[in-house]
């Protein structure tokens, strides 16, 4: 990776992509493996290092926490007494997930950073911000709660990050967000992150930051552009054995088949376990339970053909998708997208493989053209000859 470390008597700095950053961050990084800066930390760590309050449109899973913790790492002292900086969460599970990407981010800084979370003791809580942290990550309800009891001090506070802020504002937090953002210095930088900009959270933002500068990434579509196109014209009739045919011819980890409706994945899936294909169904008649499962299973490996619904093509968050094969075509351009934004992922290369029936090419026509990235057409043996 380009990672070169400047020498000289001033602060260490480093290269993370274009970005320049702590040396000691950039070790961090280089240790957990990510080669270059994702979207979202391109254009927010800059805004962040410069100081300014920033509402960012980005989701889970473009990296949005490290475009955060990255600019607070660097500025917290290490060994502060006193928080320097507030992360507010909606979950606990966000809150622990947020802090050990700080931790691992942090750890040649010798930071400190506690989650603070309901529905447990308070003692180790205590204990950590007794100790002194730099860092804390927190679900509102509690974090007021330490501010009552008079052991959470939110006087140093130099940066707040309203994480997930559409979700905080869902689970009725707004209040809390409030409280809490009144507690802390006037002074202070406040950036918000959000997956989704309706007008409370944009409310929040203009009560709360001054002149922000303001960021949108479209995860599926930032996907798009790093996805190869294909399409395979094949007859309704045809399209099992097209199928097999691409299993064939392409060496993949992970395959994502979709399909429009229940039956036909089940019939799909029918169809690949008698010719020997491990291959599993994603799709709403199934319990919570056993979607889990099959995701799971995905996730580890253990099925390499996951045949779904459009249920499967949101939210989704699988690293090694290497294809996705439109089996039937998408019903329209954002539902292609949000298909095609399964693969290629942080910028791994992906293969997308569109079917076109006999029926689809009036879709085809408008789907390509509103998707705005070239297609490759690609022609099957099956025909061949
Ligand atoms: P987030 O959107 O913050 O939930 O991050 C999603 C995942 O991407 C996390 O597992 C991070 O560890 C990982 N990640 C963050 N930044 C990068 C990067 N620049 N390159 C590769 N992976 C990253």
């Amino acid at each position: 990776m380009a990672l070169a470390t400047e020498t000289g008597p001033r602060a260490r700095t480093a290269r993370f992509g274009d970005l320049e950053i702590n040396a000691d961050i950039a070790r961090a990084i280089d240790d957990l493996g990510y080669m270059t800066p994702t979207p979202v930390q391109q254009r927010a760590i800059p805004i962040l290092q410069r100081g300014r309050d920033l509402l960012a449109q980005a989701q889970t899973g473009t990296g949005k926490t490290a475009a955060f913790a990255i600019p607070i790492l660097e500025r917290v002292m290490p060994g502060a007494k006193r928080p320097q900086a507030l992360v507010v969460v909606p979950t606990r599970e966000l809150a622990v997930q947020v802090t050990r990407e700080f931790g691992g981010l942090g750890k040649y800084r010798h930071s400190r950073e506690v989650a603070i979370y309901g529905g447990v003791s308070y003692s180790p809580q205590d204990r950590a911000l007794q100790r002194g942290v730099g860092v804390v990550i927190g679900t509102p309800g509690r974090l007021l709660d330490h501010i009552e009891r008079g052991t959470l001090d939110l006087q140093a506070i130099e940066i707040v990050i309203l994480d997930e802020g559409d979700r905080l504002l869902d689970m009725g937090f707004a209040p809390d967000v409030r409280r809490l953002l009144r507690r802390c210095p006037k002074d202070r930088q406040t950036a918000l992150f959000s997956a989704t900009l309706p007008w409370e959270v944009r409310d929040l933002a203009q009560q709360f930051t001054r002149q922000a500068e303001s960021l949108a990434i479209d995860p599926d579509r930032q996907n798009i552009e790093t996805v190869e196109q294909l399409y395979i014209e094949v007859l309704e009739k045809d399209k099992v054995r097209a199928l097999e045919e691409l299993l064939g011819r392409y060496e993949f980890d992970q395959v994502l088949v979709f399909r429009h409706t229940k039956r036909g994945v089940d019939n799909l899936v029918r169809q690949l376990k008698q010719r020997g294909r491990k291959v599993e169904a994603l799709h709403g008649d199934l319990s919570q339970r056993e979607r889990e499962r099959t995701l799971d299973a995905f996730r580890r490996g253990e099925i390499p053909i996951l045949v779904a619904t459009n249920v499967a093509a949101r939210g989704l968050h699988i690293e090694d998708i290497s294809h996705v094969v439109n089996y039937d075509i998408p019903e329209d351009p954002d539902t292609f997208t949000h298909r095609i934004g399964r693969t290629g992922r942080m910028g791994r290369p992906g293969v997308a493989v569109t079917f076109v029936g006999e029926w689809d090419f009036d879709r085809f026509d408008e789907l390509r053209e509103k998707a705005g990235v070239p297609f490759r057409r690609e022609v099957l043996e099956l025909y061949a000859g």
